[in-house]
């Protein structure tokens, strides 16, 4: 991934110079699936050759691998909340960005519904700023589709995409109105950047607070159908066909979306969807327990919509896997599940639950899921994450054997509110080389002398 111009930090320390010596080498994008032994110098990729075949004087750092230790392409997410400017209190551009790294992540995508919200160019000149100083990886913006969220007025966006913005969004709330989201796309077209949508239709999701179905009923809680989500994908991927305009699907939830995304691709529309970790793994039956970090926007559905949302990320329906990773502070969810905010962290786990809970089952392949979790990127318009020579050092050294307790030495996150902590998971993060910098490196994984 490079996208100079329109990423912003990562850029803190020194360049790396290092050499991972008999990695087990996996880049589907590059048909690398092997052994081998990878030096990284002033921060870009420099060799690859048969493993024992560069020697350590020639870089930094060796770390060995033992054959076993898997180098990947880092990932990229397209969907997180680092809730600066205004509630620094949950996260902000150094902890959101330290989490990324620690969950192996080189790039980024922040959300504008922000306080205040990013729906102007002075203001996203000044978090451009901000984040060059702070964020610990590179960081991409959305800007707001409306003005302040309310689903009515346009943003400048020509005016945004100048100055950087990589698209458009007002998630958290869907573009309510077909003739704004319309009039967006029209603008969209002409000025490029991708317009991503929280489908929602809120005079069908009205109050509620989980899924609609068996366990809201049996709970008494009052329940979001998933047509609330569903109606609206196809609402506005028959608008995007009809426009020519780009459009990208936030974190779908239900098997009615996915089914309406291949069909809009079966006929050409410039679609593309999103779906988190937490809607491949979990089910409304993890809600019956009231746990508040349980409680995410939109809610986690019915076992027929997972396995829906599984099979869809597997086909290419789905293209990427994007956390939303929505941080709260404890007292804000520490308290009763109607009152909790929706959301949940997910930086840290994405790789591990998904590892655990989908490739070594065998329901999903590690080269699919490594490439759903580096494709974001392109996406929007960026350059995926690529082992080899010349490119920019962008890489997760991971070990996929030893088991570890999520949130077991606390969070890099300033917020703890993950819905996967306290789970036995497998696929541990040791390394993370993001922008050609060392960004994060497992307590595990001790500095060796050079
Ligand atoms: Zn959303
Ligand atoms: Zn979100």
């Amino acid at each position: 991934m490079s996208g100079e111009g329109v990423l912003s930090g990562g850029l803190q320390g020194p360049p790396a110079e290092l050499l991972l010596r008999d990695v087990h080498v996996l880049d589907p994008r590059a048909g690398i699936d092997r052994r081998l032994d990878v030096s990284v110098r002033e921060g870009a990729i420099a060799e690859l050759g048969e493993p024992g075949t560069i020697s350590a004087q020639d870089a930094g750092e060796a770390i060995d691998g033992d054959g076993r230790l898997r180098l990947l392409p880092a990932f990229f997410d397209p969907h997180v909340h680092l809730r600066t400017p205004g509630q620094e209190h949950k996260e902000d551009l150094d902890s959101g960005t330290r989490a990324a790294a620690a969950g192996g992540y080189c790039g980024v995508i922040a959300m504008p519904n922000t306080d205040p919200v990013l729906d102007s160019a002075p203001l996203l000149r000044s978090l451009r700023d901000a984040a060059a100083r702070d964020a610990r990886i590179p960081v991409g913006f959305l800007a707001a589709v409306t003005r302040g969220l309310q689903g009515e007025q346009l943003t400048e966006m020509a005016e945004l995409r100048q100055e950087g913005a990589l698209g458009f969004s007002d998630d958290g709330e869907p573009v309510a109105s077909a003739g704004v989201l319309r009039k967006a796309l029209q603008y969209q077209r002409l000025c490029g950047g991708v317009l991503a949508l929280h489908e929602e239709d809120p005079s069908l999701s009205r109050r509620g607070v989980m899924n609609e179905g068996t366990v809201s009923a049996a709970l008494g809680l009052d329940g979001i159908p998933t047509v609330a989500e569903s109606t609206m994908v196809a609402r506005d991927a028959e608008l995007a066909g009809y426009e020519g305009a780009r459009v990208h699907f936030q974190h779908l939830s239900c098997a009615a979306s996915a089914e309406t995304v291949a069909a809009a691709k079966a006929r050409g529309w410039h679609v593309s969807a999103e779906v988190t970790p937490h809607h491949l793994l979990l089910t409304d039956e993890a809600v019956r327990g009231m746990d508040t970090s349980m409680k995410m926007h939109p809610p986690l559905t019915a076992e027929g919509d997972r396995a829906a949302l599984v099979q869809a990320l597997r086909d290419g329906t789905i293209d990427c896997v994007a956390t939303d990773h929505a941080p709260h502070a404890r007292e804000e969810k520490e308290v009763p599940f109607e009152q909790a905010p929706m959301g949940t962290t997910g930086l840290e786990t994405a790789f591990a639950a998904l590892y655990s809970g989908l490739v070594l089952p065998g329901t999903l392949e590690l080269g699919v899921l490594v490439q759903r979790m580096t494709a974001g990127a392109s996406l929007f318009g960026l350059k995926e994450a690529t082992i080899a020579p010349g490119r920019p050092a962008e890489l997760v050294l991971v070990d996929l054997e030893e088991p570890w307790t999520a949130g077991e030495h606390g969070w890099q996150s300033r917020s703890e509110n993950c819905c996967f902590a306290g789970r036995r998971l497998q696929g541990r993060i040791r390394l993370t080389l993001a922008a050609g910098r060392l960004v994060h490196r497992d307590r595990a994984l001790a500095p060796a002398a050079a």
